[in-house]
């Protein structure tokens, strides 16, 4: 896969997090006495040949795809973009361009076949470059529970079945001095940007719940919501807050490098990481789909009788659909409570009247951004 999922995670301490185990699964193999079989029973399952590519028959919208150097430290977003215009003079269908981070930018695309022909184009091999399209605007990922833990992810690969097209299993794994051991939770991805309510395992149907990625905390600095690979600050013990790896700690204290307290820096129990989850767990829930921003209560503190058991919108009928594109089906009787709910409506006004002043072209992404914004300001 490609390296944008590889920042969803942290791994190689002790204590690692139930959950962080999926994609440390993904990076490491198994302990040294899980056996060979059990290396090949949980270890991730794609479908042969899967390539991450735009539905064909999309034709209207928008079809970013992140371009970076071959090597870690290319720092292509460092470029001068009129050099990389000169790049790409020859790649058809450019709508606009962006840089995204040092080592990455971002050609949007308004065609689904342009963005797709562009991933072998040849100048990206000539200047050290690779495309890829982005997994959050193709694919969705699901969890799944109780699932048998003999079954292997292969076989459940062939057996399960969904409204959406299955691309990868994977079995979550919890380590148990030094070995990794299954769960019953399994992670799912499927074509297309909505995730499909059930999942069948023969003719046994499994909800499928969405997967939020474990909150990122960065094994160097043990600061959060980055990697290591690209963190630039000093190492950290995460036992005593030293200046040393904690594998070489000869200190008898333990100390908290981010709230002081006596605990690891990685310990769930800190607070400051409690609080950092929390923060993690709502911008996850948020940010994805204008759906769940309506849905999200504590954002509308002023949602008027509204009934707990009526949901405002249900997303996930839509299946297919390129991100920024999938538009929540609005159920009738919630439709009063966001006419009501004049917070929501001055900020969506507030966002078209920015949108209509503006003579920048904008994006969904944009427009979700600015709405959010808007939206927490008012
Ligand atoms: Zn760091
Ligand atoms: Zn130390
Ligand atoms: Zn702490």
């Amino acid at each position: 896969m490609s390296s944008d999922d590889d920042d969803i995670n942290f791994l190689g301490f002790p204590s690692d997090p139930v959950g962080t185990d999926m994609v440390a699964n993904k990076k490491r193999k198994l302990g040294e006495d899980g056996g060979k079989e059990d290396e090949s029973k949980y270890k991730i399952f794609s479908k042969p040949g899967y390539k991450r590519m735009y539905p064909d028959n999309c034709t209207n919208g928008e079809f970013p795809v992140y371009v970076e150097g071959l090597k870690q430290d290319d720092k292509i977003g460092n470029k001068n973009p009129l050099l990389l215009s000169k790049i790409f003079k020859k790649v058809k269908g450019i709508h606009e361009s962006r840089r995204l981070k040092a080592n990455k930018i971002m050609l949007v695309f308004k065609q689904a076949s342009a963005a797709n022909d562009f991933l072998k184009h040849s100048c990206l091999e000539e200047n050290s470059m690779k495309a890829y399209i982005p997994a959050s605007s193709v694919e969705a990922i699901g969890v799944v529970r109780y699932i048998p833990k003999e079954t292997s992810n292969k076989d459940l690969f062939h057996k399960l079945t969904a409204d959406a097209e299955i691309i990868t299993v994977r079995r979550f794994m919890k380590k148990e001095q030094d070995e990794l051991v299954p769960l019953t939770t399994i992670s799912v991805t499927f074509v297309g940007t909505v995730l499909p309510q059930y999942i069948y395992l023969d003719n046994w149907r499994y909800k499928v719940f969405k997967y939020v990625p474990p909150l990122m905390q960065c094994y160097k600095c043990l600061k959060f919501n980055h990697s290591a690979k690209i963190c630039r600050s000093e190492q950290v013990c995460s036992k005593c807050n030293g200046k040393h790896n904690y594998k070489e700690c000869t200190s008898e204290i333990v100390k908290c490098s981010n709230c002081q307290g006596e605990h690891f820096a990685i310990s769930k129990l800190c607070p400051i990481k409690i609080e950092k989850q929390e923060i993690h767990k709502n911008k996850n829930n948020s940010n994805k789909t204008y759906a769940s921003l309506l849905v999200k209560n504590n954002d509308f503190p002023s949602l008027p009788q509204r009934s707990q058991n009526v949901p405002i919108v249900q997303s996930n009928k839509i299946k297919n659909k390129p991100s920024g594109q999938s538009l929540p089906i609005i159920v009738n009787d919630s439709i009063e409570n966001i006419v009501n709910n004049s917070k929501l409506i001055d900020a969506v006004v507030k966002t078209l009247i920015a949108l209509g002043n503006s003579n920048q072209i904008k994006t969904s992404a944009h427009i979700r951004e600015e709405l959010l914004k808007n939206l927490s300001s008012s």
